[in-house]
C-alpha cells in the first residue's frame, strides 16, 4: 500500500477530512503500518525519500515498501519485536518533540474524556496505540492517521502532569525541540508551543524562554505537527514548575547602522 505515496495521503486527508468535517491545511504526517502484522512498520511522508522503515520486514512481506526506503539508517533505537508503537511513534523522524506517554495515564478514561469525539475510529485507534491485538480487521491507513491525532491529544495533556513535565524537561535539557535563531539568545534551547488548542488550526512552533517571542522550527519534519498537540500552555506552565531554568532577560538587541550611525526612523 505505499506505492502511490501521494495518492494514499491525499486520499487519505479528503477521508478524515470529511469524516472530521472541517477543512485541513493537509498537513498532517501520515503513518503506515502494514495491516498483516505488527511488525512490519513504515512511514510515508509526502515525497518519497521521506519514506522511512524503522524495522526490517521479517518476512519480506512488506519487502516492496523497504526497498524504497532511503532514510533506514535515521531511526535508531526503536527496532525490535517488543518495540511498542508509542516508542515506534516518537522515534520516527521528525516526532522528536513528542515524549513517550505512560501507558497508565493512557488506560484510565478519565484522562481521556471528551477525546471520543473528535477522534474518527477512536476505539480502533486507542487499540493500536496501547498495542492491543484487535479482533477486527479495522487496522488500516485511517485508523493509523486516527492513532496519530489521538496520540497527539492525549499526549498534550499528558505534558502538563507532574510526569509529563518530567518527560519533556529531559527533552529540554538536550535541546531536542531546537534552539533559538536569533544571534542575542545565544543558541537559547527552546520549547514546542501551539498556537491553537484546536487540532488542525496551527502547526507546532517553538518558544524561545529567553527573547519570549516564537518561531517555525528548522526541520521540515516539523511542518507537519500539530500545533494541537502541544497546546498553548506548555511551555509557560513548564517554565513555572522549573522556575530555576527560565533564562534572564536579555538586554541586548540589534541596532541597524549606516556607516557607522544608527539609523532614525521617520
Ligand atoms: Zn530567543
Amino acid at each position: 500500500m505505499g506505492r502511490s505515496v501521494g495518492g494514499d495521503r491525499k486520499r487519505l486527508n479528503e477521508s478524515l477530512d470529511k469524516y472530521l468535517g472541517r477543512s485541513s491545511p493537509s498537513t498532517s504526517t501520515t503513518t503506515f503500518r502494514c495491516t498483516n502484522g505488527k511488525d512490519h512498520r513504515f512511514s510515508l511522508s509526502k515525497s518519497k525519500d521521506q519514506l522511512r522503515n524503522t524495522s526490517p520486514p521479517p518476512d519480506n512481506k512488506c519487502s516492496d515498501e523497504s526497498e524504497t526506503d532511503s532514510e533506514a539508517s535515521d531511526i535508531s533505537g526503536s527496532d525490535g519485536e517488543d518495540t511498542s508503537w508509542i516508542s515506534w511513534y516518537c522515534g520516527l523522524r521528525g516526532n522528536e518533540f513528542f515524549c513517550e506517554v505512560d501507558d497508565d495515564y493512557i488506560q484510565d478514561d478519565f484522562n481521556l474524556c471528551g477525546l471520543s469525539s473528535l477522534v474518527p475510529y477512536y476505539d480502533y485507534a486507542l487499540d493500536l496505540i496501547l498495542d492491543v491485538e484487535s479482533s477486527h480487521e479495522k487496522q488500516n491507513e485511517l485508523v493509523e492517521s486516527a492513532a496519530e491525532m489521538l496520540y497527539g491529544l492525549i499526549h498534550a495533556r499528558y505534558i502538563l502532569t507532574t510526569k509529563g513535565l518530567a518527560a519533556m524537561l529531559e527533552k529540554y535539557k538536550n535541546a531536542e525541540f531546537g534552539r533559538c535563531p536569533r544571534v542575542y539568545c545565544c543558541g537559547q534551547p527552546c520549547l514546542p508551543v501551539g498556537q491553537s488548542d484546536i487540532p488542525r488550526q496551527s502547526r507546532v512552533n517553538i518558544y524561545c524562554p529567553r527573547c519570549e517571542d516564537v518561531y517555525t522550527p528548522r526541520s521540515t519534519y516539523h511542518e507537519n505537527i500539530d500545533g494541537a498537540y502541544f497546546r498553548t500552555t506548555f511551555p509557560h506552565l513548564f517554565l513555572m514548575t522549573y522556575g530555576h531554568l527560565k533564562p534572564q532577560e536579555i538586554s541586548q538587541s540589534y541596532v541597524p547602522r549606516v556607516f557607522g550611525f544608527k539609523v532614525h526612523k521617520p
